[in-house]
């Protein structure tokens, strides 16, 4: 793990555009496609400079990269840009997942949605991906290409959207009803 060279300003369009174009996102680490870093981290060449994968996936999913800290990922793996294997963590953060490195290779997901068990063993949902599923699945995306990107099952994506699972969010929680051969989203009323 490195720092950049400098710090990166809100991800344009294009930008993410081509972040998506070159993530295969999926269950567990979503494998950058594009260039790879002498180190292994995935690579863009943007505007005359580099721009970090990791880095790009953080900013994407949580906003701006708090300052001083480098993004980490929980799965040791550097070419994953799966948000919830990345953290912001501290010089000493990172330094100690090298220690683990080949110990702590799976995110352990909160207790919550093990006991569950609907979501996959290797998703971790954050509060802001809660909410990113709730507007899209509101928007009409599928769950099913949502359940894909988020790496969970389409079960999974079901409980959030319905706020089943971490009510306390917020953000658009529906229900689906059959009505005319159509599946319409309605808002609940409670
Ligand atoms: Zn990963």
């Amino acid at each position: 793990m490195r720092t950049d060279p400098e710090t990166q300003k809100a991800p344009t369009p294009k930008l993410v555009y081509r972040f998506w174009k070159y993530t295969r996102s999926g269950d567990g680490c979503w494998e950058w496609t594009g260039a790879l870093s002498k180190a292994g981290y995935g690579v863009l060449s943007f505007q005359r400079r580099t721009v970090y994968a990791h880095r790009l996936s953080y900013e994407i999913h949580f906003g701006p990269i708090p300052e001083g800290r480098l993004v980490c990922h929980h799965c040791d793996n550097p070419a994953c840009v799966n948000p919830s294997h990345l953290y912001a963590g501290t010089e000493r953060d990172n330094a100690r997942d090298m220690v683990n490195r080949g110990r702590d290779r799976h995110v352990i997901p909160p207790v919550s949605e093990r006991a569950r068990g609907e979501v996959h063993v290797r998703s971790k949902l954050t509060e802001v991906s809660v909410l990113e599923i709730r507007n899209r699945f509101a928007a009409g995306e599928n769950a099913v290409s949502l359940a894909r990107e988020f790496g969970m099952t389409k079960s999974g994506i079901a409980q959030v959207t319905r706020g089943i699972t971490w009510k306390h969010v917020g953000g658009p929680v529906l229900r689906l009803t059959q009505a005319d051969g159509l599946l319409r989203r309605v808002h609940h009323a409670d």
